[in-house]
């Protein structure tokens, strides 16, 4: 069984293709399920996909990735709708 924050803690796994089938299947029926984690999948996803194809055309900004690793923890930490 996954909850929230443990579907999210597992999302960057997830989306590395380092997690086994069960955890894969038990994150896919929580996202399938919930809005909240799924809107948060799409938008690393779509994150990823961004930076791989930014970090082909050329340098990836010094500070970017610091910036954003803020706005995730205020998105999943600042006032505590998720778990
Ligand atoms: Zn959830």
């Amino acid at each position: 069984m996954s909850d929230c924050s443990e579907t999210l803690r597992e999302l960057e796994t997830f989306l590395d293709n380092e997690l086994d089938a069960s955890q894969r299947e038990a994150i896919r029926e929580h996202l399938g399920g919930c809005m909240d984690c799924l809107q948060a999948f799409d938008f690393h996803a779509e994150l990823r996909l961004v930076i791989s194809q930014k970090c082909q055309q050329d340098e990836f900004p010094p500070g970017l990735l610091s910036k954003i690793e803020l706005c995730f923890g205020e998105d999943f930490d600042g006032d505590g709708r998720i778990g």
